[in-house]
C-alpha cells in the first residue's frame, strides 16, 4: 500500500514486517542488535558528524532511579495552554509537530524548576520501528516505544525562539514518554489527520488543541539540565520528564509509523526511529519533584 515500486515494500518489512515475525527466543538476542543497526541507519541527522557534537550536557539521558536526587523545594509545574493558539500540524521530515502562535504570553508553564515564563511553540514525538523501543529518554535503561515533547521558550529572557533558543534558560522541554494500553481520545484527534501529512513538508489544521490533555494524572517529574535533541542540539533545555507515561492503543502508535520521512516523489522511507541515541550524563545531577517508595518503581 505505501510502495510504488518493488523495493519499496521490503523498506517497510525491514522495519516492521521482519520484526514481529520473530519468535520470541530469538528476539531477545536480536533486538539489541536490531535496534543498533536501525541506530546506524536511522535517519541521516545521526550518521554524520553532527551526532558526535562536543558538550557537556546533551541529551537525553538514561535516567538511574537510584541516582536522582529528591529535591523538596521543587514546586508543581503549573501549566496553563491555551487551546485557541494551537495552529497546524505538520510532517518535518523527522517526525510529526504541532505548531501553536506564541505571540502571547498566556499559553505556557512557570514553577517546577523555572525561575521564568516559558512559552509554548511546539511539540511533537519520537518512536520506535517496533514497541520494545522509541522513547528518547530512557528510565533504568528501559525505552518506552514513544515520547512526546512539549517544547517551551523563556519568554521572559528572550525575545522570541530563535533567540531563546541559543541562549541560558532558554527553553523549557517537558517530556511524556507513551506506553501501550488503552485508546487515548486526545491524541486520536491527531492520529485521525495523520493520513494527510505522509510526506514530509505537509501540513493540515487540527483547530483548537489543548495539549495539557496529552499529560498524565500524576505530575511528579524529573528534571535535568540538556539540549535538544535535534540539531542545533543547543545547551540551552531545562528538561522536565513526567515519571508516569500516558497510556495510547497499539493502533494509535502505529498509524505513527504509516508517515514518511520522504517528499512527494522521493524514495518512500518509513518514518520510525526518529530519536537520537544516549548521551553521557557526565558532571550533571537528575532531581525529581517526588520521594522514591522503592526502589525501581516504574509503570
Ligand atoms: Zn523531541
Amino acid at each position: 500500500m505505501l510502495g510504488r515500486g518493488p523495493h519499496k515494500p521490503l523498506a517497510i518489512l525491514r522495519h516492521m514486517g521482519l520484526l514481529r515475525a520473530m519468535r520470541p527466543q530469538r528476539w531477545r538476542s536480536w533486538h539489541s542488535c536490531a535496534e543498533q543497526r536501525s541506530g546506524c541507519a536511522r535517519h541521516p541527522l545521526w550518521s554524520g558528524p553532527v551526532s558526535s557534537v562536543g558538550g557537556t550536557r546533551q541529551s537525553p539521558i538514561n535516567i538511574q532511579w537510584r541516582d536522582s536526587v529528591y529535591d523538596p523545594q521543587l514546586a508543581p509545574l503549573k501549566v496553563s495552554y491555551d487551546a485557541t493558539s494551537c495552529r497546524y500540524l505538520w510532517n518535518t521530515g523527522y517526525f510529526f509537530q504541532v505548531e501553536f502562535d506564541d505571540a502571547h504570553e498566556e499559553s505556557g508553564i512557570s514553577g517546577g524548576p523555572l525561575g521564568n515564563h516559558y512559552r509554548l511553540k511546539q511539540f511533537h514525538f519520537h518512536w520506535g520501528a517496533a514497541n520494545e523501543w522509541g522513547s528518547e529518554h530512557r528510565v533504568d535503561g528501559h525505552a518506552y516505544p514513544a515520547e512526546l515533547h512539549l517544547v517551551h521558550w523563556n519568554s521572559t529572557k528572550y525575545e522570541n525562539y530563535k533567540e531563546a533558543t541559543v541562549g541560558a534558560n532558554g527553553l523549557a522541554v517537558i517530556g511524556v514518554f507513551l506506553k501501550l494500553g488503552a485508546r487515548h481520545e486526545a491524541l486520536q484527534r491527531l492520529v485521525d489527520v495523520l493520513p494527510e501529512v505522509k510526506h514530509k513538508g505537509t501540513q493540515v489544521d487540527v483547530g483548537p488543541f489543548d495539549p495539557s490533555c496529552l499529560l498524565p494524572a500524576c505530575r511528579d517529574y524529573w528534571t535535568y539540565p540538556g539540549s535538544l535533541t535535534t540539531p542545533p542540539l543547543a545547551e540551552s533545555v531545562t528538561w522536565i520528564i513526567q515519571k508516569m507515561p500516558i497510556e495510547v492503543a497499539p493502533s494509535q502508535l502505529s498509524a505513527f509509523r504509516t508517515l514518511l520521512f520522504s517528499g512527494h516523489g522521493e524514495e518512500e522511507e518509513v518514518m520510525v526511529n526518529n530519536y537520537r541515541p544516549l548521551q553521557p550524563l557526565m558532571d550533571r545531577k537528575v532531581r525529581s519533584s517526588f520521594q522514591a517508595t522503592r526502589m525501581g518503581t516504574r509503570s
